[in-house]
């Protein structure tokens, strides 16, 4: 899409300089209130003192897109073999999950995938999920694609917040990158349709890739500027083993940061709670906010409380981790939660991970498991 025929921005609902909390993750409530069944669990802590607050769940391994950053035409081809639907959880199986850990103090989850709307019913899942005690914040990250049809209906099933992926607004460098040469027209109507549905603020994910999109990021900050939008712009990370990844294609979030700044000056803001992954910036001006997620160059593994359970069953306690622990083996066995929730205790309290802290060329080249099993 040319500059010329873009539509207008969205405008915006928010006072200048108003700083948008996530809900119920205010830093100052460091305990949920109660259990989601009454009976609350010691609060885990892994080897470096970090507790379990956020769960990402895919939901499917299936994506429309073929981003070259993360699932590469050529390995992800018309041959690949994904999961087959008798491996992936049930919604039963997943909400199950969900109740334990949040007995277990998670607070936030996020479904993801894959491409989660890809998920049949994705919304009875969301019902299911935001019907449990204790949850405080339920978010989705998505391509968009889906968006325009499913975001009233996330909306009606109690999903609090979304989060749509979108690389450039040049409809060449955008197809370029998803590969599948999907319009940006469509991710901005549902972007629009999310609105309508009442989310707000809905956050934007671009990962820049030097030499691919870094000449869209003013674009995109100019485009979301005066907006409730918070576009957050992700360093590419080398995630798997597929995308080809060389710290060469990295563009530091300084860099990005000085660019955007230049031309519509920034000043930080606190972090909505311990563990953001985002740091936080507004526009003096009172545009809006924008953030940065620095794995490569500003590595925050210290306060890392993030989970991830793969669409099969696995929990990865690292996007970057070679191997997970298999929770579907156990509900599949009939375990009870207590043999569940123990299987979690040791989990949690033996994990080590740091690898954005100890990344070198030579990690790069460690198995890891691929984004788009574990979401994002
Ligand atoms: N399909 C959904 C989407 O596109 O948002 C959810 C899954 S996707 C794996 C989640 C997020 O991870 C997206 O924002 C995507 O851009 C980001 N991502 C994927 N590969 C990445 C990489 N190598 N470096 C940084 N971010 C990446």
């Amino acid at each position: 899409m040319s500059p010329t025929t873009r539509r207008e921005p969205i405008p915006t609902s928010r006072r200048p300089g108003d700083a948008w909390r996530e809900p119920g993750l205010n830093p100052r409530e460091s305990e949920p209130q109660r259990s989601a069944t009454g009976v609350r669990p010691p609060d885990v802590s892994d080897t470096l003192v970090r507790r379990l607050r956020d769960l990402r769940v895919s939901v499917t391994d299936r994506c429309n897109f073929r981003c070259t950053y993360c699932m590469p035409k050529e390995v992800f081809g018309r041959d690949y073999r994904f999961l087959p639907r008798k491996h992936l959880l049930t919604f039963e199986e997943i909400t199950r999950l969900a109740r334990i850990f949040i007995d277990h103090n998670v607070r936030k989850i996020r479904i993801t995938g894959g491409e989660p709307l890809l998920r049949r019913d994705v919304e009875r899942l969301i019902e299911m999920i935001a019907g449990l005690d204790g949850l405080r914040d339920l978010t989705l990250t998505t391509n968009g694609a889906l968006l325009a049809r499913k975001a009233r209906a996330l909306r009606d099933a109690g999903l609090q917040r979304i989060t749509v992926s979108l690389d450039s607004l040049d409809d060449a460098v955008f197809g370029s990158l998803n590969d599948v040469d999907y319009p940006v027209e469509q991710v901005l109507d549902g972007i629009e349709a999310a609105r309508a549905a009442g989310f707000s603020p809905i956050k934007i994910n671009m990962v820049v890739k030097r030499g691919a999109n870094e000449d869209s990021v003013l674009d995109m900050a100019r485009y979301f500027h005066g907006t409730d939008i918070i576009l957050r712009f992700i360093e590419y990370m080398d995630v798997g083993n597929t995308n080809g990844w060389r710290l060469d294609d990295v563009v530091p979030a300084a860099e990005i940061l000085e660019m955007v700044g230049a031309e519509m000056p920034l000043e930080p803001v606190d972090p909505n709670y311990s563990g953001e992954v985002a740091r936080r910036y507004r526009y003096k001006d009172g545009g809006g906010e924008v953030g940065v997620i620095a794995s490569v160059t500003e590595p925050f593994c210290g306060d890392c409380t993030r989970a991830r359970l793969s669409a099969d069953g696995i929990l990865y306690t690292c996007l970057f981790a070679a191997a997970g622990h298999d929770f579907r083996a156990l509900l599949r066995q009939g375990r009870c939660d207590e043999e569940i929730s123990e299987f979690f205790r040791a989990t949690w309290t033996a994990r080590k991970d740091r690898y954005s802290e100890i990344r070198t060329s030579e990690t790069v080249l460690w198995p890891k498991i691929e984004m788009f099993s574990v979401g994002g």
